[in-house]
Parts: C-alpha cells; structure tokens; sequence
C-alpha cells in the first residue's frame, strides 16, 4: 500500500486536521487499494477559506476567459496523456469493467475541451430600450463552488461540475465520493500540474454526512451542485437555505425503456440490455423498467432472457467482462435485499437474483444480471431506484397506456422508445415527463447537450450551455449615453 492520499487545499496536499484516514478498496477483490485522508467539518472550512481568497483577492478571480480555456484545455491534454493511469485507477476503485472507464475517462477529457471552448464564446444579451440609454447582461461567475458527486462514475461526475465551475470563473470545493476517491485524487494532481493558481481548485474528502453537509450549510459557499440520491439531495436543499445557495441538484431516477410492437425486436432487445445493465445498473438514467406491448411481451422476454444469461461477469480488468463488481460490500446488500423483496412482493424471477460466488469472484461484491417479469405498478421493485443490476419488465396495452404506466412515477430523469413509427415515438416522447430522452436507442450522451431532471430527479442541467449557466449569475448594465442630471427633484 502507498502513502496515504491526502487532500489538496491552497495548492498544497495536506493530510486532514485530524489526522484520520479511510482505506479505499477494490470491490472485485476486497483489497485494500490506498489509505486516504478523511476530511471533516474543520477541512472543508479551511478549503473554503482558500476558495474565497483565491476569487475575491488571488489571481484566479480575474483570470481572463481566454486563460481559463487555456487551462482548462491543458488539463484535458494531461488527462489523455495520463488515460491509461486513469482508466485502471477507476476500474479498481469503483469495480467497473475497462472498457467503460476507458469511455469515462475519454469522455472527460472532451467535456473539459467542450468548457474550455464555450467560455470564450459569445454570452451576453443587448436590449433596445428608451433613449438615451443602453441595457446590457453579462455573465459573471458566482463565487465559490461546492461540487459533491457519488461513486458511479467518479472521475466523469466530477467532470461534468469542475469543468463548467472553473470555466464560468469560480473556484471550486470538490468532494468525491468517499468510497471511491482514487481518481479525484489524480485529476487534482494533474489540475495541479496544468497551472491552476492555489486556491482556484480545492479537494476535501471525507463522509458525506461531514464534509459534504458541512459544505452544503456553509454561508462562504455560494453554489452547491449535486449528483447523488434524492434523499440527500432534500437534505442539501435544506442545508442550503441559510444563505440561499444557488443550487443545481442531479438526483435518482426509475426510467422507462418503452418497446412498441412494431420495433426492430432484436435491436430494441440488444439497448434494453444496455439500457439497464451497463455500470452495473449504477447509473442514475439506467433503463431500469421495461415496459413491453402485451402483443410481443413473451417473445422478447424470452430472447432478452436468453442474452442476459450469457453476459458474462467478472472482475473489471478480466479478458471478455461484461459485467463487474458493484461498487460495494454494502450497495451489493441493499441491491440483494431489494431482489428479495422483488420475490416476496410476487414478480417472476426470470434470471439472476443471486450473488455470485463460483470463479474466483468470492471476495468480490458480483450480482448476476437479474430480470422480474409479472410486476404490477405498486411494487417496491417497480416504484424505487436500486441501483443495480435489476430490471423490472411491465406490459402495456396501448400508446396511452404506455404514457400512464411510464409518467407513473416520483421520478422523471430519464426514458427512451422503440417503434420503427416516427410520429408514434415522437408522440409518446412529448408526453413523457422527463428531462433526458432517446427514441431508438438509449443511454448516449454528450457534453454538449443538457443533463437532468423533471420531478423528483432533480433541479437544474449539467453539459451543455445550460450547465454553464448553472455557474453564473447574469448582472444587468445600464449605460446612460446622455450623462447629466435626472432633474426629478425641483429643489
Ligand atoms: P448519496 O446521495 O448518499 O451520495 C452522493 C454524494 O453525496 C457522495 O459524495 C456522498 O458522500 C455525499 N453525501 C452523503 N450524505 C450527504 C449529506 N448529508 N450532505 C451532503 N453530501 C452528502 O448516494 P449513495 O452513494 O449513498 O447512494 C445512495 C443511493 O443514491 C443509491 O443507491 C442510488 O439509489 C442513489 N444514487 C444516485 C446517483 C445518481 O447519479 N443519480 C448516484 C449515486 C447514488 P459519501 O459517499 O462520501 O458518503
């Protein structure tokens, strides 16, 4: 084991005040893969005090556009430099297969490319207004950023907040997950390494219920965003109502992937099973139900079936692996439960259902891709985010049916339609209540479109030019182009 991963604020790596530390482990074999600082209350407070010296007194607050980007595209160079390193370090911490994190880590080199581009680019509006005045917006950063991400895709949830946040000109406080920090702790080496002035980019880590709920009540942070689960985004929200933080919040999901009768069968089969068991089914957007046209129900569980038997699963870096480790000993238990209350609630096992064990994946934390047919809407399994390997199959009737069963949820993340009828599929998208969706396919996405959800999966976009908004305030500028007095007072 090496030294231990220490945190990095005001340009230096510190270990926490208190001096604790947390081992991160690889959950395809329970090895211990580093000891890392745990952060507290007291760290966070000490970043943040360097956050807002950097923005209001050090150099990074009036950092120019056009030197951000440059950074910005710096730091993008080095994570392709550094993309092997980075790909396996993600594999280890957070299980997944390398072919994903190799996707991961591509995709945010891009994003950090998209935010460097888009800073320099036209922003603000001008508006004709009464003579003899001028009214103008300009985009202004914020201040400082708090960013807090799970461990699903650690490196690229990061990504999607860091790279606008320091775009748009804020400085940063970022927490990874404490379970899998490892790759946090090598992007800010390398935020290190491309030039940002100390104090622009700081990273605490440590347990969410201290240093991200000690983050999210801080009244010298001014922007908290968050991906993870809707109960602690409620308590983000609550926490951040003591200075009334601006707020963008990236919550769970339960999507709908809707397959109508006249749909290529074998190609909407091959994106269910992507829709859903990619990442393990650890993806907030992940096609968790799928709702099947009563006509070719039977047909199409018994070839989805047929191909979830022959996924094959081990650890992430083995030759051919399809599905890995779930993140945790922990996560696995709570999805293992949920499967169980899936039996006891009276849905059909079709598939999966169990830990596995045979192959040398004992010490490992692997679920076998599991699917549960005969569902009704008010099952646990139906209504909750798992967020794993389990797919929930529903039947509908008609078009209408398929949008009641499909809107039939607290959440509205995600969803996406199979059917070779155009009109038919951009009919059902437009009643959909949801903030992401795919007609024919499901899951793509990129840097450059927004992020997020309706209802109860969140508040505000990432990606995209909205998510750069997300880190700005606009400032309204009034120019009197005939300066003298108003004369409204006689006296
Ligand atoms: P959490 O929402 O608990 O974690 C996400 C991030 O928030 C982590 O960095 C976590 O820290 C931090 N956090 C935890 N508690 C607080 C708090 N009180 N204040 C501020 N920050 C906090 O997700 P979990 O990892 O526990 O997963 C729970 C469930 O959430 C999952 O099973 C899944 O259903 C859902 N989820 C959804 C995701 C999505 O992308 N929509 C992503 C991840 C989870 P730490 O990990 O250090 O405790």
């Amino acid at each position: 084991m090496s030294d231990v991963k220490k945190m990095y604020i005001n340009g230096e790596w510190v270990p926490s005040i208190s001096g604790e530390t947390r081992n991160s482990i690889n959950p395809a074999n329970g090895e211990v893969l580093a000891a890392v600082a745990e952060g507290a209350e007291a760290d966070v407070d000490t970043a943040v005090i360097a956050a807002k010296e950097a923005f209001y007194e050090g150099p990074w607050g009036s950092t120019p556009a056009q030197e951000r980007a440059a950074l910005l595209f710096k730091l993008a160079d080095l994570i392709d430099a550094n993309g092997a390193e980075l790909t396996e370090l993600e594999t280890r911490d957070n299980g997944k297969p390398l072919r994903e994190a190799e996707y991961d880590v591509a995709d945010a080199a891009a994003c950090f490319r998209y935010y460097a581009g888009l800073c320099t680019k036209p922003m603000g509006q001008t508006y004709e207004v009464a003579d003899p005045m001028q009214a103008m917006t300009v985009r202004e950063p914020i201040g400082v950023a708090g960013l807090i991400v799970p461990w699903n895709y650690p490196l690229l949830m990061g990504t999607w907040k860091i790279a606008p946040a320091l775009a748009a000109g804020n400085s940063i406080v970022f927490k990874p997950s404490e379970i899998t920090p490892l790759s946090a702790v090598r992007l800010f080496e390398l935020i290190e390494e491309a030039g940002f002035p100390k104090g622009s980019a700081n990273l605490v880590m440590g347990a969410g219920a201290a240093v991200g709920a000690r983050m999210a009540e801080h009244m010298d942070i001014d922007k908290i965003a968050f991906t993870g689960g809707t109960a602690t985004g409620r308590k983000i929200m609550t926490a951040a109502t003591g200075n009334l933080k601006k707020i963008s919040l990236e919550l769970g999901g339960k999507s709908p992937c809707v397959v109508f009768e006249d749909a290529d069968m074998d190609a909407a089969v091959d994106w269910a099973l992507f829709a859903i068991f990619a990442n393990q089914g650890q993806v907030c957007s992940a096609g968790s139900r799928l709702l099947l046209q009563e006509s070719i129900h039977d047909e199409f569980v018994e070839k989805l079936v047929g191909r979830t038997k022959k996924i094959k699963v081990a650890p992430g870096d083995a030759e051919g692996v399809e599905m890995a480790a779930m993140v945790s000993e922990a996560h696995m238990e709570k999805v293992l439960r949920y499967i169980e209350i899936g039996k006891a609630e009276g849905a059909t096992l079709q598939c999966g259902g169990v830990r596995l064990m045979e192959d040398g994946l004992d010490k490992g934390f692997f679920i076998a891709p599991t699917i549960f047919t005969d569902t009704t809407p008010e099952m646990r399994i139906v209504k909750e985010e798992i967020f794993g390997p389990v797919l929930a199959v529903q039947k509908f009737t008609d078009d209408a049916d398929a949008v009641k069963l499909a809107n039939d949820s607290i959440y509205g993340l995600a969803g996406g339609v199979f059917s070779e009828n155009g009109t038919r599929a951009l009919n059902f998208i437009k009643k959909l209540r949801a903030g992401i969706t795919w007609i024919n396919c499901y899951h793509p996405t990129y840097s450059e479109a927004p992020w997020g959800g309706y209802k109860q999966s969140g508040i505000g976009r990432d990606l995209g030019t909205y998510g750069f908004d997300e880190y700005t305030e606009v400032k309204q500028i009034n120019i009197n182009l005939d300066p003298g007095p108003i004369g409204w007072f006689e006296g």
